[in-house]
């Protein structure tokens, strides 16, 4: 991330812990620079142990404290990839591209298309404000298409085998 970008993201964080009375502590800072570290989605594992690397201790409570007051922010999206999983990620990069959701797997590969983008952009919500959006499709990467198919192929050959 370029410095400009990282100054303009920790500055509206410093004016929204102003503006809600929190404290601008250490921890909080470390943890918004551990965020801001990723280029792309993480969860809160991946933001513990970055923050780790940078020989910075704070308890697992404290990241998700602090990941709610980024979420509230505005600095900070999250999505519900399942019933157990969640991901983040910066608000600045998730208008960027879409995403591909391997529903096998749970891997998620980033698209940039500028034509939704644009197709987005355009769109008009009468009544409603919006902030961002993403964008998520669904699907099978092929890691899986090529796992399912070699099984389908190795219970063929198992079936043919035991005919003989
Ligand atoms: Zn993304
Ligand atoms: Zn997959």
């Amino acid at each position: 991330m370029d410095s400009k970008l990282y100054n303009e993201i920790q500055e509206s964080f410093t004016n929204y812990l102003t503006e809600k009375n929190l404290r601008k502590t250490e921890e909080r800072y470390a943890i918004l620079e551990g965020v801001c570290a990723f280029t792309g989605h993480f969860d809160i594992i991946m933001l513990h142990n970055k923050i780790e690397e940078a020989r910075y201790y704070v308890s697992k409570s404290t990241v998700y404290n602090t990941l709610d007051v980024l979420l509230d922010a505005g600095i900070v999206v999250s999505y519900q990839i399942n019933s157990q999983a969640v991901q983040y990620e910066l608000k600045k990069y998730a208008e960027t591209h879409s995403h591909l959701f391997c529903t096998k797997c749970g891997s998620t590969r980033e698209i940039k298309n500028m034509h939704i983008k644009s197709c987005l952009d355009a769109m008009k919500t009468p009544g409603f404000t919006p902030d961002f959006y993403s964008l998520y499709i669904y699907g099978i990467c092929r890691k899986c298409k090529n796992k399912i198919q070699k099984e389908r192929k190795e219970r063929k050959e198992g079936k043919t085998k035991q005919n003989k």
